[in-house]
């Protein structure tokens, strides 16, 4: 039996992982938190809020699930990794954020760091064999893909939680429309393969197919192909290095064309932002973190405009100072800051 803690187990990765749980008798679920809803009985230990970590201990998991939202996953990403348990992280956030304390812990620890974002499963998957050159992502391009700047101004918060592909959390939702989701990918990919930020390639394959590709150095690509559905990479993450039945259907390539084209990097600033970030490095992108997620929030609250977003953004990661961390602390401390510079004009 694998001992599984699901962190975030209400939401949209959360409810998910549960059906996974529930269909596979290998899987146990030993502990369980939300934000704020009751989950009383969902797990033999279970938790509201707060931070998880204490949790974790008395569970003794062999897989922590972080499926909570944004930067309040980094305690749980780090105390996994620092204990030498299997991590499957969803909660890509914490990754962007802590990325060199997240791998130092791994270091110290020795645990295992899989990842349940599609994306990355998808190239972990393709990197078993063999040693990647480079990779490229795939997005779908959100509910805006193909808008100008000017069709843009004026969208709403429903707009914008209209994906036309994946049915996700609000925030992540929002990311995908913005392309800030790619751009905390493109950083995720960087720490988890190791791979300089000019070998990670971003393409918008609309109908999300296709979940990404890894280039080796004979020439060979090795893709990784199957319908949009986050219960197939989270039953992975669960049951690595073996692979467990879920409900999905199997692929039926005569049903369309695969189509893929170059992000509009201009419109969707986020995406390009999120690369100067990762190759700035030091706290750069723990900032592009922070100050993305008090932007969507104020969007999502309707106190700014959609392109307000990289807008604030962009003006945040002008100001911090971008130095590295050398613990949690300071980590924190860069996060508050990036935080309060959009706090401040999005008031
Ligand atoms: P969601 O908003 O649907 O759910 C978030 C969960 O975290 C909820 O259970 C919520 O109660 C909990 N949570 C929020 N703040 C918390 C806090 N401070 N303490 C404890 N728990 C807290 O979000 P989601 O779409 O399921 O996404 C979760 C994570 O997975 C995000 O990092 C997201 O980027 C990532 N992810 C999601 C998808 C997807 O398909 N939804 C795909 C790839 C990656
Ligand atoms: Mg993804």
């Amino acid at each position: 039996m694998t001992r599984v803690a699901l962190l975030g187990a209400t939401g949209s990765i959360g409810r998910q992982a549960l059906q996974v749980i529930e269909a596979d008798p290998g899987l146990e679920l030993v502990a369980a938190t939300s934000g704020t809803t009751p989950i009383d009985g969902l797990a033999p230990l279970t938790q509201v809020g707060g931070d998880p970590t204490g949790l974790l201990g008395q569970a003794e998991p062999d897989v922590v699930l972080n499926a909570m939202l944004g930067f309040a996953g980094l305690p749980a990403t780090i105390w996994a990794l620092e204990h030498g348990v299997t991590l499957a992280l969803a909660n890509k956030e914490s990754l962007v954020a802590a990325g060199e304390l997240a791998l130092a812990a791994r270091e110290r620890g020795g645990g295992m760091l899989i990842p349940v974002d599609s994306e990355h499963s998808a190239l972990f998957q393709c990197a078993q064999l063999g040693e990647p050159e480079s990779v490229v992502l795939t997005a779908s391009g959100g509910p805006f893909r193909g808008r100008t700047r000017d069709e843009l101004t004026d969208v709403t918060a429903a707009e914008a939680l209209a994906h036309p592909t994946w049915s996700m959390g609000a925030k992540i939702t929002v990311d995908s429309a913005t392309l800030a989701n790619k751009g905390l990918e493109v950083i995720e990919a960087h720490f988890l393969f190791a791979i300089p930020y000019e070998r990670i390639e971003v393409v918008v394959h609309p109908t999300s197919i296709v979940h990404g590709l890894v280039r080796f150095r004979d020439g060979a690509s090795i893709a990784h192909l199957g319908y949009p559905d986050m219960r197939v990479p989270i039953s992975y993450a669960l049951t690595f290095p073996n692979r467990a039945a879920t409900p999905v259907p199997p692929l039926d390539l005569t049903a369309g064309s695969l189509e893929f084209f170059e992000p509009d990097v201009e419109t969707f600033r986020m995406l390009a932002l999120a690369r100067e970030a990762g190759e700035r490095g030091g706290t750069y992108p723990c900032a592009y973190n922070g100050a993305n997620e008090v932007a969507v929030a104020a969007f999502l609250e309707g106190r700014i405009g959609f392109l307000d977003i990289a807008a604030l953004v962009e003006d945040a990661l002008g100001r911090v100072d971008g130095a590295p961390a050398g613990d949690l602390a300071e980590l924190r401390e860069a996060d508050r800051q990036a935080r309060e510079l959009v706090e401040r004009h999005a008031a």
